[in-house]
């Protein structure tokens, strides 16, 4: 038998369950052995019944005396059994799942794992259990440390303990060291093939920890030797346009700022322009949250990128926000004798632009990603900035960077990311982190309002208006669904028109609107002759009224972290207090955590780090895409350890064998090329 052998080579896997396999990954049978415990159970401490007390995590084995279905209110039931061990007996129940009385059959055995509660005197609470079938195999089931694996529909924990044993025991010593030795010796890691045995049948817990981390570690260098080689490669075989960097444009720009700018705007600028000014081509993230003066900042590529005579592209995810960038760039670069025409997939005549883009005669184009369709061609495309990166795929952004030669190409996130994620997801780019507000800009206050307490909140936006300032008014749906409990926005409009906010002017504004209608109330928002705009997330990113300074999220608890916190950066843009309420009462307990986070702090790095913690990284953006939602051993949550000593590790490596060509790199090799492609 060999590693890379389809898993039906093993003794009981035949076709069909090797197909179950297939649903976890699993093919051949070095993914077998690759399929790592998420947990452990220490089964060898086995409690007698008559030695357990309340309260108390136990493990029995027993036989069952008895089990009975019954039935509760509704369509629950649960099932009892009665359990039985050489020092006594004691019941078992399992609340919601009666079907089990067929499982334990009198004269069943198996081993219990659960909390000593009280049922008609003592009894395990919903315990966890294993049958027994008192044969050999149960050796390996009881009286040791089991692992617990990720299962799949019908394949049992002893399924998976019993092949991987097989496994190990025939093709174990096949498996060649993927790590080299100065790695092992470095970090005092076990060999692969001791690590491998102790990760699936440690006899001691304490050692799993060495055994794992050489995995975790394995994974996290083998990423960051791919990120960091397409990096060098991209940088090393392209020739980018070297920017003028003091020109005269660019000099215009500054002196027209009617604001200081931050240290970390200037910071940013800095980087930018040194990228520029460099032959290789710029892949930069900005990484700034909401507020932060990203666009002033794009800006000054812009002028750089003019006064050498290169066009630039400004793609935008939505039109509102292109149409937002439209009129800023506008009004910021008309001065500067720069010709800027937008490009969207509803304008009226595409083809007279596209013209005059392709002639040269538009020295910046602001879209969406009608900009990187095939008829869009440049005459001299030499920066392409992508606002609001994450939602753009590497497709749509490599398509319009393929419109120049080599254009250098800003990305700008509003979502921050967590340093472990950046690290990998984008560790192909980059990084700048704009960490500073402009100064005199206020926390937004947060607070969740009660059902009850809705009357007064409408009262206070009714007061608002008055006073001349304005709110949003979020909901998470456009119509009425089967999802009745949610509120629409459409009927919440409608309601509150003729009903709390009668006398103020409102309007309406979501996805399903055409975009003439959409422009037309977000235009008026802006001058102010709208007092509460009802919307959906359309206005999560980027649109700035610095005028509004109150926002009722209803249904809170719908809304993702990060999602909520882009929603609240609407508001909070200019000198005046503003003000964020969530409501409705969420359903669970992670959409009340949600709601806690969001009321406790304005710091999107911070909300980034407990919505990584909340959700896992498998969520994130672009961390699917990147592959990284199937790491085998590495959790890029507990692992930021590993992932910096990778790194470091990867440069070393590279520094010295930049086409991991020495044989004790194979492996890693292999799983570098897989990460090359992550880069954009
Ligand atoms: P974001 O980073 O969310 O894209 P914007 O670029 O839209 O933020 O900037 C938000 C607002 O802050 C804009 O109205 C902009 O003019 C203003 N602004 C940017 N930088 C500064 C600064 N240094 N001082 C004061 N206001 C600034
Ligand atoms: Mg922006």
């Amino acid at each position: 038998m060999n590693l890379n052998d389809p898993v039906e080579t093993l003794t009981g896997i035949g076709p069909k369950t090797a197909a179950l396999l297939a649903n976890m990954s699993v093919a051949t049978v070095r993914d077998l052995l690759f399929h790592m415990p998420r947990d452990y159970q220490d089964r060898t401490r086995i409690t007698r019944i008559a030695d357990t007390h309340d309260g108390e995590t136990v493990t029995i084995e027993a036989e069952t005396v008895n089990a009975r279905q019954i039935r509760l209110r509704g369509h629950m039931s649960m099932a009892v059994a009665t359990l039985r061990d050489d020092s006594g007996e004691m019941q078992a129940t399992w609340f919601g799942r009666g079907f089990l009385a067929q499982t334990f059959k009198p004269g069943t055995r198996a081993l219990f794992t659960g909390t000593v509660g009280q049922y008609k005197g003592p009894c395990l609470k919903n315990p966890d259990y294993e049958l027994l079938s008192g044969d050999e195999e149960d050796r390996l089931n009881t009286g040791r440390i089991v692992p617990i694996y990720r299962l799949t529909e019908r394949v049992t924990q002893r399924m998976l303990r019993r092949w991987i044993t097989l496994a190990l025991d025939q093709v174990l010593d096949d498996l060649e060291e993927t790590l080299p030795c100065e790695s092992l010796a470095t970090y005092g890691f076990p060999p692969i093939q001791e690590a491998m045995r102790i990760i699936h049948f440690p006899n001691a817990l304490e050692d799993v920890r060495a055994a794992r981390e050489r995995f975790a570690y394995e994974e996290l260098l083998g990423i960051q030797l791919g990120v960091q080689r397409s990096r060098a490669a991209h940088q090393h075989e392209t020739k980018a346009n070297i920017h003028i960097v003091d020109g005269p444009r660019l000099e215009t720009l500054r002196a027209s700022l009617d604001f200081a700018l931050t240290q970390a705007q200037s910071r940013a600028i800095a980087d930018i322009l040194g990228d520029m000014a460099s032959a290789r081509p710029m892949a930069r993230l900005i990484q700034g949250d909401v507020g932060c003066g990203k666009t002033i900042v794009a800006l000054h590529a812009v002028a750089a990128a003019a006064d050498g005579g290169f066009q630039t592209a400004l793609m935008a995810p939505t039109e509102i926000l292109a149409e937002q960038h439209y009129l800023t760039l506008r009004r910021m670069l008309d001065p500067l004798g720069l010709t800027v025409v937008q490009l969207t997939g509803s304008m009226c005549k595409p083809a007279t632009i596209r013209k005059r883009i392709a002639r040269g005669e538009a020295h910046v184009v602001v879209g969406t990603n009608a900009l990187a369709q095939e008829k869009t061609t440049f005459q001299r495309l030499g920066l392409v900035i992508v606002d609001e990166q994450h939602r753009f795929g590497v497709c749509q952004r490599g398509a319009l960077a393929a419109k120049g030669e080599y254009p250098d190409v800003l990305h700008t996130t509003a979502t921050p990311i967590p340093r472990t994620l950046a690290m990998t997801v984008y560790g192909g780019m980059d990084i700048t982190v704009i960490d500073e507000l402009p100064p005199g800009r206020l926390p937004v206050k947060t607070r969740r309002i009660p059902t009850d307490k809705t009357a007064d909140l409408y009262a206070y936006v009714v007061d608002q208006a008055r006073l001349g300032f304005q709110t949003y008014i979020v909901c998470p749906l456009v119509d009425e669904s089967e999802k009745r409990e949610l509120v629409a926005v459409t009927t919440h409009f409608e309601q509150l028109s003729s009903g709390p906010l009668s006398g103020v002017r409102t309007a309406l504004l979501h996805g399903r609107l055409d975009v003439v209608e959409k422009d037309d109330i977000m235009r008026r928002f802006k001058e102010g002759k709208i007092d509460a705009l009802f919307s959906t997330t359309v206005i999560e990113v980027g649109v700035d009224v610095a005028n509004a300074t109150t926002m009722l999220i209803e249904d809170a608890g719908q809304f993702g972290v990060t999602q909520l916190h882009q929603l609240r950066g609407r508001v909070g843009r200019g000198a005046t207090q503003s003000h964020c309420f969530l409501l409705g009462t969420p359903k669970t307990d992670d959409g009340l955590r949600r709601i806690e986070i969001l009321c406790a702090t304005t710091d999107g790095f911070e909300i980034a780090e407990q919505d990584l913690l909340l959700r896992g990284p498998g969520e994130f953006q672009g961390v699917r895409q990147a592959g990284l939602s199937d790491l085998r051993a590495a959790d890029l949550i507990r692992d930021s350890r590993l992932l910096d000593a990778a790194q470091r590790d990867a440069q070393r490596i590279l520094a010295s064998d930049p086409e991991l060509a020495a044989p004790e790199l194979r492996y890693l090799a292999e799983t570098a090329s897989r990460f090359e492609r992550i880069n954009a």
